[in-house]
């Protein structure tokens, strides 16, 4: 959701006369969009802009900005943390950007909008259009948000306080953004929100808005996240099942296997819930790729509720997952609670989970070695070497191949580690 924000944000200001600078070294204006999800990346964002700030001894009348979730965290607190902020813009004044910036006269100028109001109107602009400048997703493919905010208060998450109520753009606008991209050439469309699953207008779910989207002539690849397990229907997984452009892919976050520790968190499911769906989801999508998010030291957690959440997490056999310590986000209801788990035993909890998911992945690799598998080119690596994704987003590097970014392709996997997929190209 950031990377499509931070998109966004360059969009307006490139459609607005600005252009983008090679380096920092080079920039009038810095930006940094930053997420406030995780301690780190609150500390990484900061230390970011206080390190940036020395730029200005060449550059004096160089503008800084923090914008985003974390700007709509912090408030004008920020101000007193980084040596000068120009600028403090939260996810709600993306679109309003531009004309805030023509306020700023000189780096002593200071110009705010936290007002959480979000602009839903189309999002493409034929003039200045920056989404395929996203390395990590290929120059084929692009971000389209479904939906805005987040009307569930998982205890440890900050989001629905930044973001705001759920908020759904139309079909009718979400339709004609994908249109106009498949004109302009992208053929893989990722629809994002907090919860897909609670997308709705006066007569849609998101079921019915996927399969119309991936119906869109033009449209190779359809994918979407995030899934959230109480919401997630059979309904949809039929459409999944069915619709020929959708990816077997599926991001479900699970968070944890205690239900002691689910119900703590607000998660509004349990384990044996959990497992269920993805029995159902495997059943009516073969080859699915199981993605999920776990913490580990929730307040509480105990050496009883971790061994219930790697069992689980061992017995599912995910392809992967994002995977982090427990922190506690100011103004959560876990911020409330005591962060009673040490940090030691949180790190030796997330060693062993990454080991787990770590072996899964390896395992569920290592079994598509010898298919033949359709692969969309992304980009090259750093000895300029091929490598693609597959339709259930593993990533396959391709040796000694001469392909360009945005082929398609069919390649026969010959290797596999936990991270990535060797191939060879077998069809162009
Ligand atoms: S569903 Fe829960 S974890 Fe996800 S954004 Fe909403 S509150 Fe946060």
């Amino acid at each position: 959701m950031n990377e499509r924000d931070a998109e966004r944000l360059a969009g307006g200001l490139l459609n607005d006369g600005w252009r983008l600078a090679k380096n920092p070294a080079e920039a009038d204006l810095i930006l940094v969009n930053a997420c406030s999800v995780r301690e780190k990346a609150v500390n990484h964002a900061l230390g970011r802009l206080r390190q940036l700030f020395s730029l200005t001894r060449k550059r004096p009348h160089l503008l800084f900005g923090l914008t985003g979730c974390l700007a709509q965290h912090l408030g004008t607190e920020a101000r007193g943390m980084v040596p000068r902020l120009n600028l403090l813009t939260g996810p709600g004044a993306i679109k309003r950007l531009p004309v805030l910036i023509k306020t700023l006269h000189g780096p002593d100028d200071f110009a705010v909008d936290l007002d959480p109001a979000v602009d839903l109107t189309p999002d493409f602009d034929p003039e200045s259009d920056y989404r395929s400048a996203h390395p990590a997703i290929g120059p084929h493919a692009a971000f389209v948000t479904i939906m805005e905010g987040c009307d569930n208060r998982c205890a440890y998450c900050v989001v629905p306080y930044l973001r705001g109520p759920e908020v759904s753009r139309t079909p009718e606008v979400i339709l004609a953004e994908v249109e106009y991209l498949t004109q302009k050439g992208f053929s893989e469309i990722i629809l994002l929100g907090q919860n897909v699953n609670s997308y709705r207008s006066s007569v849609y779910r998101f079921p019915r808005l996927l399969r119309e989207v991936s119906l869109i002539p033009g449209v190779r690849r359809v994918r979407f996240t995030t899934s959230h397990p109480k919401d997630l229907s059979r309904e949809l997984l039929e459409v999944m099942a069915t619709g020929s452009t959708i990816c077997e892919q599926l991001h479900l976050p699970l968070q944890s296997g205690s239900d002691r520790v689910l119900r703590a968190m607000g998660r509004g499911y349990t384990a044996e819930h959990y497992r269920k769906l993805v029995t159902q989801a495997r059943g009516l999508v073969p080859g699915l790729t199981l993605t999920t998010d776990l913490i580990t030291g929730f307040p509480g957690e105990t050496e009883e509720d971790f061994r219930l959440t790697l069992d689980l997490v061992k017995q599912i056999g995910f392809d992967s997952a994002f995977m982090f310590k427990y922190s506690p986000r100011p103004g959560t209801r876990a911020a409330e609670l005591p962060d009673d788990v040490p940090p030691e035993t949180k790190q030796q909890r997330l060693v062993k989970i990454i080991g787990a998911v770590t072996e899964s992945a390896f395992r569920r690799n290592r079994e598509l070695v010898g298919e033949a598998l359709e692969l969309v080119v992304e980009g090259t690596d750093r000895r300029g070497e091929p490598y693609g994704r597959t339709r259930g987003g593993k990533r396959v590097k391709l040796p000694g191949e001469l392909l360009r970014p945005g082929r398609v392709c069919v390649a026969e996997i010959t290797g596999a580690g936990p991270r990535s997929l060797t191939g060879r190209l077998v069809e162009a």
